[in-house]
């Protein structure tokens, strides 16, 4: 039987149920949110004469977790409509309707009692053959299944969601010996293409894989700091970005979490292990006392830092005052900083003799002596380990990666001679000659296991650019981008500049790469792997051209812009933009007119420009206008002033979407625009997208003419920017730009309706980008963006 999962369950409607529930809507999946039902009315619920049969009385855990989804902070859902996706009801009116479900997710307080009760009935109520999983972060999953039915037992699994779910990759997937090995593939199978997470397969141990060793490093860190009298603020500027790690380093971090659950994680292993580790995972009486003062990080306001106006102070664990942050300096971290590359960054600190050294080697080489020990009892092998962390708490690199970054052989040596356990089995691994965990030999990665090297697993859904780039070369390359061979007839065009800005070297290789797959591909995709797809134009270039007044520069780089994204809308080859991360301004311009995009889920999408005082000039006004033209219904009536509207507003308020899903809402995507909800998959999902199109016949599109308000819908746009200058909501010079941009949305001195061509909108276009690029206050937007990284209001 193929298996599919059309409807969920989550039962649990807390922080982490309906985050998972937000997370299935997100990709589409109808899902019934169950909780227990209150046993008492408040005195507001009472005086409203409500009583305990009343079904909102009855839903009110769900229906309010419901409720807090549309304002919680990073947003759980990708568009508020996802919402309608969600159904809420409770325990005792709605368990039946878990037979209706194919995955029934058990999200409840962290109680083996209470969640083996709650099994009893899912067993009796769900259909033969659906999934049924736990979130628990600690309690033996086995435990949990006891007592159950045959079918049960054999559907029945771990599945660790970390907290935002949505937004934390990993996913540990943890099977007992009980579970039905067709389960666990569907479940990672599932989780990695459906759900977009990074899967590890960890063993049913006290808190699994990440937590186990996260934990145990905030517990080491924490005993560093007391014994070695540093600072919170000390601590994080050694964990954070220096090692990269993200930078809420550790106790950021602590705070994000809250010490609550970091307390009760801790404890779970306290009282599940023996020996050593067992001391290590007793947590230092400040913490307690923090707790029991409430002092439990952000969502309590104040933690291990506190913020006050716009200071932020740290806290003095010993005499529990807060204090002004203070930021370890050593020659070390500024080595380390000016070093190049992973390896010689954290050799330049670990084994430095100063005080940032000295903290880093007592908190890191316990980890991977930890990390090490625990190979075969938490997870088979040291990949499942290095990704556990990494996709869990955001390390660039896991232990055993780290630990062949310092350089294995020296570190034993320095563990050894500092009295640090060194497993048994890293000993055979030096004494059989080898020097590292992984080695790469022919762009093939392997790693020890059980003392040989086995080959990384190939996933063909996972590309990597460089490691392509290292066995293939490239087609072409020049100061800003590069065009790659992706196999299949598939060519890649990547940026390689600064933050990936769109400069005249990336406007040539677009052209260079149209022509070339004309002649010689299937098909163009656009896409890279940097931290974001592209911030937009090379803002640095054009002031420094509008200061020095070269106009005429800037108005062939972009009329150079302007040609080279019309090429890619009438190239005779499919071209395919693959977007993540922030795409905007420029970024935005060159996705608009290819023949379709494959957004990842976090597409973060925008044009931006007014915030640097000018309009978008590499066409993106005419293309967001056609893409909302197209989106109208066909055949049918509609306002052609309410859609100059919308393009106006949407541009002048430089909209940004915070989902793919919201640059749909949007009209930035279309309907044929794909989603992909794993990040590493896009690369692969977007030549695929190509590929099909090629296949399906593509054709270029044909050229047409396109209707505007003109003239009468100038005066409309006008209205509503008038009414917020004299409200106070927008300056003069907004005041500007918004006649420039509204002069452009309507197709300029013409009458209401009258189609023009695409070239005519583009050289009206880029009079008005010239013409404000020349403005004083726009050019000091640009320079305060480019200086302080955020719009000035003028
Ligand atoms: P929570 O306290 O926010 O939510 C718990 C939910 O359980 C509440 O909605 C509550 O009404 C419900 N509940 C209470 N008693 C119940 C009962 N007798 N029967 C059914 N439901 C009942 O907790 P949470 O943080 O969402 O954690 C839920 C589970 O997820 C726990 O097992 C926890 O260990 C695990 N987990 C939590 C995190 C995290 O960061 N918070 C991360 C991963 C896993």
């Amino acid at each position: 039987m193929k298996q599919s999962i059309k409807k969920a369950a989550v039962i649990g409607s807390g922080v982490m149920g309906s985050g998972i529930a937000a997370h299935l809507a997100n990709v589409g999946i109808p899902t019934i949110l169950l909780d227990i039902v209150p046993n008492k009315l408040s005195s507001e619920e009472e005086k409203k004469g409500l009583s305990l049969s009343d079904k909102a009385i009855r839903n009110k855990f769900t229906n309010s977790a419901l409720q807090k989804l549309l304002k919680q902070k990073p947003a759980p859902l990708t568009t508020k409509s996802n919402l309608g996706l969600i159904e809420a009801g409770n325990l005792e009116d709605d368990i039946a309707r878990i037979a209706e479900c194919d995955w029934v997710i058990e999200v409840i307080v962290e109680n083996l009692e209470i969640k083996k009760q709650l099994f009893e009935k899912v067993d009796a109520h769900r259909k033969p053959g659906s999934i049924i999983s736990s979130n628990t972060s600690g309690i033996s999953i086995e435990a949990m299944a006891e007592g159950r039915s045959e079918d049960f037992k054999k559907n029945f699994l771990g599945t660790h969601f970390f907290n935002p779910p949505r937004y934390l990759k990993l996913l540990e997937v943890i099977p007992t010996k009980d579970t039905d090995y067709n389960v666990v593939n569907f479940i990672k199978q599932f989780g990695e293409d459906v759900l977009g997470k990074g899967i590890v397969l960890a063993k049913d141990t006290p808190n699994f894989i990440a937590n186990r060793i996260g934990t145990y490093g905030l517990l080491v860190t924490l005993k560093q700091m007391l014994e070695g009298g540093y600072s919170v603020g000390e601590v994080d500027s050694v964990t954070g970005p220096a090692i990269g790690r993200p930078k809420s380093a550790t106790f950021r971090t602590l705070d994000v979490v809250g010490l609550d659950t970091f307390i009760h994680v801790a404890n779970n292993v306290f009282e599940k292990v023996e020996g050593a580790e067992k001391d290590v995972f007793q947590v230092p009486d400040f913490m307690r006392k923090m707790q029991a003062n409430g002092w439990l990080g952000s969502k309590s306001g104040q933690g291990f830092y506190l913020k006050q106006g716009k200071e932020i102070l740290e806290l003095n664990a010993e005499t529990f005052e807060y204090e002004p942050r203070k930021k370890l300096k050593t020659q070390a971290l500024e080595l380390s900083k000016q070093a190049k590359g992973y390896s010689n960054k954290m050799k330049a600190l670990v084994y430095a003799d100063d005080r940032a050294g000295n903290l880093l080697w007592s908190i890191l080489a316990p980890v991977l002596s930890y990390s090490a020990e625990l190979l075969g009892e938490i997870a088979d092998d040291i990949v499942a380990i290095d990704q556990a962390m990494k996709w869990g708490f955001g390390w660039e690199y896991g232990p055993f990666e780290t630990w062949d970054a310092i350089g294995l052989e020296e570190s034993v040596m320095k563990m050894k001679e500092d009295g640090i356990l060194v497993p048994k089995w890293v000993d055979e691994l030096l004494a059989s000659g080898q020097r590292s965990f992984y080695q790469k030999e022919n762009s093939i990665t392997s790693f020890y296991s059980n003392g040989s090297y086995q080959a990384l697993e190939v996933n063909e859904k996972v590309i990597h650019l460089k490691t392509l780039k290292e066995s293939t070369g490239v087609i072409k390359k020049n100061s800003g981008a590069s065009l790659i061979d992706l196999g299949d007839d598939i060519a890649l065009l990547e940026f390689n500049s600064p933050n990936n800005a769109i400069g005249l070297d990336i406007i040539q290789m677009v052209n260079y790469a149209i022509e070339e797959v004309d002649k010689n591909y299937k098909g163009l995709v656009i896409g890279n792997q940097g931290k974001n797809f592209c911030v937009g134009a090379n803002l640095a270039m054009i002031l420094m051209e509008a200061q020095d007044d070269n106009y005429f520069e800037i108005d062939m780089v972009v009329k150079h812009f302007q040609q080279a994204m019309m090429k890619i809308k009438y190239s005779s080859k499919p071209v395919v933009a693959a977007p993540f991360g922030m795409t905007l301004g420029g970024g935005t311009e060159i996705c608009l007119p290819t023949s379709q995009l494959q957004a990842s889920s976090e597409t973060y999408m925008g044009l931006v420009e007014v915030g640097v005082g000018l309009i978008p000039g590499g066409g993106g006004n005419k293309e967001l206008y056609i893409k909302h033209l197209n989106s109208m219904p066909e055949g049918l009536d509609y306002d052609l002033q309410k859609v100059a509207n919308k393009v106006f507003e949407q541009i002048a308020t430089a909209k940004v979407s915070t989902s793919a899903a919201e640059a749909k809402d949007l009209h930035l995507l279309n309907n044929r625009d794909q989603i992909s909800f794993n990040g590493d998959h896009l690369i692969h999902d977007a030549k695929q997208a190509a590929l099909h199109l090629f296949e399906s016949g593509y054709t270029a599109p044909v050229r047409k003419k396109v209707p505007v308000v003109g003239e009468t819908g100038y005066a409309t746009l006008m209205l509503g920017a008038y009414n917020m200058l004299y409200s106070g909501f927008i300056s003069e010079h907004d005041m500007k730009i918004a006649k420039k941009l509204a002069h452009v949305i309507a197709g300029g001195n013409v009458p209401f309706g009258t189609e023009v061509d695409e070239q005519y909108l583009l050289d009206l276009e880029r009079e008005a980008f010239l013409s404000l690029v020349g403005e004083a206050k726009s050019q000091q937007r640009m320079q305060h963006m480019l200086v302080k990284g955020k719009p000035l209001r003028n």
